[in-house]
């Protein structure tokens, strides 16, 4: 649907063309289950350093109860079978977020405000165009393009976050098409195998498809089902991340802790220059972080950055760290993804790393090894003997608080790549979580060996 056609059209007289059919429904649209299945698409995440946009497999299940009261399951399957799995409850005052596997967040719930709240229940409402149109508050009249007006009717409305929306109505079917809030726009349709039909959704942000939702169903939910919005027990208050700052592992090895982003950088110093492990984004934080890096390495100049992999969250901030005599290294094919992120300038200084490599610091080697993995095709990691620090991106991860989470198949190749290349390290780190052990990698995966075969040993 043309809806970008609705920017200049105004508002004119009431008219109410809902149909009434739906004007009771406000009710049931309380007790509600929507599941939906499809992919969500994912700008700099994709497997390959060649493709740029990649298509994650995804469910959603939300829950409508009483009142305000909502609950909503996440599951999006990232390369290397990294699943994010995560719960949100709450109502129009607030919710909490757990993250039901306990690799990315751990034990630590985080909070969304009531705005945020409202927001994410209110678009449960736009998953189904019936639901919409029964539950959307103020509907008005605006003006409909000229040569859109034989079939479609434009409409104002309220949302259920009480932002002001709009959408529009098939003047035959009396159906919703399309929808649009904030900076969403919903595109309703169908999907036709045999005699079924099922209802298919597409969600866009401005130009760009953000969801494709092959399956959406709807349900009524139990109005006695009071447990559905029982809050798991174990987790905590996601503690405060404290100022920004630099913490000395040992041996000239340091970590950034402290971000607004939860994200850390790490890096070596030797006799004559400084090497640096993966650059996420930090906004407004970067000066801050060169005074620190400054301050650990008097008058040293950061010779090399090391990409794990180059995916936006491990990169997006190495323009402003890039001195020099700064070099770029990646791992095979990177060149393209650093080219389309990051423009001319760092392509330039950058080196596609195929073979194991080594960087001499000034006193201080630091071993550079190609890992391909089913997470990134041009993974490397980079081993410390000196600190036995391995610095790597997405291979493993440890939460900030929690168990050692079960494992994906990438820890596991993680743990076989180490011991191909004989390297047992002490301290394992990345962009995200905490500081892992040797240990923590053995535990995840035998954990997620032993979740597998029990998966396969149960009919
Ligand atoms: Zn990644």
């Amino acid at each position: 649907m043309p809806h970008h056609q609705m920017k200049h059209a105004t508002l004119f007289k009431l008219f109410v063309i809902t149909s009434c059919a739906f004007a009771t429904a406000s009710g049931y649209a309380q007790h509600i289950e929507i599941q939906l299945q499809g992919q969500r698409f994912a700008q700099h995440q994709a497997a390959s350093p060649q493709q740029s946009v990649l298509a994650v497999p995804s469910t959603l299940n939300i829950k409508l109860g009483q009142h305000t009261q909502f609950k909503q399951v996440s599951s999006t399957l990232y390369p290397g079978e990294i699943e994010f799995r995560f719960l949100t409850l709450g109502d129009a005052q607030g919710a909490r977020v757990y993250d039901l596997l306990g690799w990315r967040a751990g034990l630590e719930a985080d909070t969304l405000d009531g705005k945020s709240a409202r927001e994410l229940r209110a678009e449960a409402f736009f998953f189904d165009p019936q639901l919409l149109l029964s539950t959307a508050k103020d509907i008005q009249v605006m003006d409909t393009p000229t040569e859109l007006q034989a079939q479609y009717q434009f409409q104002t409305f309220i949302d259920q976050a009480s932002r002001p929306a709009t959408m529009v109505i098939d003047k035959q079917t009396r159906t919703v098409v399309s929808a649009r809030s904030a900076n969403l726009s919903y595109l309703y349709s169908s999907n036709t195998q045999g005699e079924q039909k099922s209802p298919m959704l597409t969600v866009k942000l401005g130009e760009n498809i953000v969801a494709q939702w092959n399956s959406v169903k709807l349900s009524p939910l139990a109005a006695n089902s009071t447990t559905e919005f029982v809050a798991p027990t174990g987790y905590q208050e996601k503690s405060a991340a404290g100022a920004l700052r630099v913490e000395n592992l040992g041996a000239n090895t340091y970590r950034i802790n402290g971000s607004a982003s939860g994200y850390h950088m790490h890096f070596v110093v030797g006799e004559r220059s400084i090497a640096v492990f993966d650059a996420p984004i930090f906004p407004n934080e970067m000066a801050q972080i060169k005074k620190l890096i400054d301050a650990s390495a008097p008058g040293k100049a950061i010779s090399h950055i090391i990409f794990s992999h180059t995916h936006r969250d491990h990169i997006g901030g190495s323009a402003q760290l890039v001195q020099e005599e700064t070099k770029i290294w990646g791992g095979k094919d990177a060149k393209q993804a650093i080219q389309r992120q990051l423009g001319d300038t760092l392509n330039a200084i950058s080196t596609e790393v195929t073979a194991e490599q080594s960087i001499d610091l000034g006193g201080r080697i630091i071993r550079v090894i190609p890992a391909p993995s089913s997470h990134a095709s041009d993974m490397l990691i980079a081993y410390d003997a000196e600190s036995k620090t391995l610095f790597q991106g997405d291979f493993f991860m440890m939460p900030e608080v929690g168990p050692a989470p079960v494992g994906f198949p990438v820890n596991r190749e993680l743990q076989e790549k180490l011991t191909s290349v004989a390297i047992q390290p002490e301290r394992i780190v990345s962009v995200h979580g905490r500081v892992g052990t040797w240990q923590d990698l053995e535990q995840t995966v035998l954990r997620f060996v032993q979740q597998f075969n029990a998966k396969s040993s149960t009919p």
